[in-house]
């Protein structure tokens, strides 16, 4: 879910274990700044005549993998929460759906990945090596976002940092493509006591390496 810190660990993970790492929620966000609202309000043909001129890459591994969106870098203008919410807007339409997990396990095919999304364990990658579904209270999660944007300087009010994830999840969990869910075969982390040192080591122990 929203804000338990999976991007920060999966990149962890995939500087520590020298393999790829894949932000599918990137590839959401991206697309989200993309289409118009037009297009996201249900006009599927004009998206898919957007979507079919789009080429999401990957390159690099560990700190150094980027993602690339027809050869330019995704930028750090995906990171707000209005571009948030506009990806779980759009991650609800199907044809979205499938045209970003194609694109996800295509890049999969290539690389081995530590990767990332609500989707990967019960959807894109069902076969995976090792799936882990991390969690926390929304208050927990709050708070680090909270502490998040406070050390970046930026602005931040805890009270509307909870009402977004909470609608964010609410979106995410109760749609009718792919929900939020972990996948049956995934181990569940709940990161609410950890520290991040903490949730790397806690999925560390279920590796063999
Ligand atoms: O993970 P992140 O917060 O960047 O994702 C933004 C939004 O994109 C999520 O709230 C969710 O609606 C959507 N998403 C998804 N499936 C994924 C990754 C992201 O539905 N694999």
């Amino acid at each position: 879910p929203a804000g338990v810190g999976k991007s920060s660990i999966a990149r962890i993970l995939a500087r520590d274990l020298g393999l790829a790492y894949l932000d599918t929620g990137a590839m959401y966000r991206t697309l989200g700044l993309r289409l118009d609202d037009v297009a996201l309000d249900g006009d599927e043909a004009g998206r898919q005549d957007v979507m079919r001129d789009l080429h999401f890459q990957l390159s690099g591994q560990g700190d150094d993998s980027h993602l690339t969106l027809n050869g330019a870098p995704v930028g750090e203008e995906i990171r707000s929460e209005e571009v948030a919410a506009r990806a779980s807007r759009l991650a609800v339409l199907p044809d979205v759906r499938n045209f970003l997990q194609s694109a996800q396990q295509r890049i999969g095919r290539n690389t081995s990945l530590v990767c990332e999304g609500r989707d990967m364990g019960t959807k894109v990658f069902p076969d995976a090596r090792h799936k882990f579904f991390l969690d926390a209270a929304h208050e927990v999660r709050a708070q680090r976002r909270f502490l998040q944007l406070q050390a970046q300087g930026r602005p931040a009010d805890f009270k509307l940092i909870l009402s977004q994830i909470l609608a964010r999840d609410e979106q995410d969990r109760n749609r009718p493509v792919d929900p939020l869910r972990p996948a049956p075969d995934a181990i569940i982390v709940d990161t609410g006591p950890l520290d991040m040192a903490g949730v790397v080591a806690a999925i560390k122990a279920h590796l063999k390496v």
